[in-house]
């Protein structure tokens, strides 16, 4: 009898969770379909924009009356509480699509800055040129996603020419290696 009876209540259980199951796919559905028509146009980013627009706006009037002659990052702030910043900048700006937060990184916040190898006049604004190396996340404040497409651009663009760099210059005594050479 107590098998039977614990039987009927897993049983019960079961067909109870299927339902609220049901129940919480039909209301998530709802939401769903309410959300997509409240969508900012200003904050969607499921539009791709092409790199040439990029590489032109970058050229722009409008361009160089929103950063003028700076880098993109430099008048940025982030955003975070208290007085000291995480070490880390967020995951990504861009949630399904659009943006999840009030304040995205200098990349995620202009449409138009597009990440590629070919968009150099955007690349080397985010190369020191004092030592030549890629600036960090936390200086520039750009979010941990777009940071890692930064770096693959920058590295890109350096292999195929498009970015020069510079090579620390060496003194070598090369009758160190071969002894008929003899050191100037
Ligand atoms: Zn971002």
């Amino acid at each position: 009898m107590a098998l039977s009876s614990n039987l009927r209540l897993l049983l019960n259980r079961i067909v109870l969770s299927d339902v609220r199951k049901k129940i919480r796919f039909y209301s998530d559905n709802t939401d769903a379909l309410n959300e997509q028509k409240e969508i900012d146009p200003a904050k969607d980013r499921t539009k791709t924009v092409p790199v040439e627009t990029s590489i032109k706006y970058l050229q722009s009037k409008a361009y160089q009356q929103t950063y003028g002659n700076k880098p993109v990052w430099v008048l940025y702030r982030r955003n975070h509480k208290g007085g000291l910043a995480p070490k880390k900048t967020r995951k990504s700006c861009v949630r399904n699509g659009v943006i999840s937060t009030g304040n995205p990184c200098p990349i995620c916040r202009d449409e138009y800055l597009i990440l590629d190898h070919r968009n150099t006049k955007l690349l080397e604004q985010f190369v020191s040129e004092y030592t030549g190396q890629i600036q960090d996340a936390f200086i520039t404040g750009l979010c941990q996603k777009k940071h890692k497409e930064l770096l693959v651009a920058i590295e890109r663009a350096w292999d195929q020419g498009l970015l020069t760099f510079d090579v620390p210059f060496r003194e070598y005594d090369y009758s160190l290696y071969n002894k008929n050479i003899v050191s100037q």
